[in-house]
């Protein structure tokens, strides 16, 4: 735990903000009401459980339940009054990761479903803290000393999901015909951005850096389909019956039309 990290508790921290802000005095609701209209979302990893970043910054109260309960101050309360996330919990993984806390204190104190624990229940209802989306790793090829050919599994090492989130890859080192690469690679879809990667990089600024999903991942588009996949392949038969469907320009979309070249054998 970090807790002598902070001067105050994060409660005290909290009100210490709305206090040099003018903010005391006012309801918790009231100021989650002021973040509804406001702030452009952020880079910002929210905590376990959090609602799609739109509707997290129409739901939380910044009442700091979560950011109390979180054993090892993990959740930090933004002090930023510029940019309207002034109260708004989120992690600094390069500073303190999320821990993984099996029982998932931080989310059911939450009191307004900012924080959703039903997205982190199986189908039993035991809660499980893999299922938790805080963003994705990314990888800075260029600056991660793997790629170079400089042994490091700092990251992979310190992943709580080691093989599934990230692995290492295996790849002859060409340059001195000796040497191996065992380049780390992060999968998105068990990546729980939990940040213990990031925390762990080794180069002074970490080459593996955690983001928020919308801003990690691109999107394909509906009218490519995987030729390969048995369960993309109903999507061919609803290409098919897009035909007549029309581009901005008035015409027939020729990508949907031309279904047959988009289906990769
Ligand atoms: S899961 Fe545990 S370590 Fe992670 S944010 Fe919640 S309380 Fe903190
Ligand atoms: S407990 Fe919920 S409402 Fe309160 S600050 Fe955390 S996310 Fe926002």
């Amino acid at each position: 735990m970090n807790k002598d990290k902070q001067p105050t508790t994060r409660r005290e921290a909290l009100k210490n903000i709305f206090r040099s802000t003018g903010y005391l005095g006012i309801g918790g609701t009231f100021l989650g009401t002021i973040a509804s209209g406001l702030a452009a979302p952020k880079l910002e990893l929210r905590p376990p459980g959090a609602l799609n970043e739109n509707d997290f910054l129409k739901s939380c109260l910044k009442c700091g339940a979560c950011v109390e309960a979180c054993p090892y101050d993990s959740l930090i309360l933004n002090n930023s009054t510029e940019d309207g996330t002034l109260g708004l919990p989120y992690l600094k993984p390069r500073i303190i990761p999320c821990y993984m806390c099996t029982d998932i204190p931080c989310v059911p104190v939450c009191p307004s479903g900012a924080l959703d624990i039903k997205s982190l229940q199986n189908d039993d209802g035991v809660m499980d803290i893999n299922k938790s989306k805080m963003g994705v790793a990314i990888i800075h090829k260029e600056t991660c000393i793997a790629y170079w050919g400089i042994q490091c599994d700092a990251c992979y090492r310190a992943c709580p999901l080691i093989d599934e989130a990230i692995s290492l890859v295996y790849e002859k080192n060409e340059r001195t015909g000796k040497h191996a690469f065992l380049k780390p690679v992060v999968h998105s879809d068990f990546c729980t951005g939990c940040g213990k990667c990031e925390h762990a990089c080794i180069t002074e600024k970490a080459a593996i850096m955690v983001l928020p999903v919308d801003a990690a991942t691109g999107k394909v588009g509906d009218h490519y389909i995987k030729g390969w996949d048995k369960s993309d392949e109903s999507r061919i038969n609803e290409i098919k019956d897009s035909k007549s469907r029309i581009n901005k320009q008035g015409e027939p979309d020729k990508y949907l039309n031309d279904w047959e070249s988009l289906i990769e054998d």
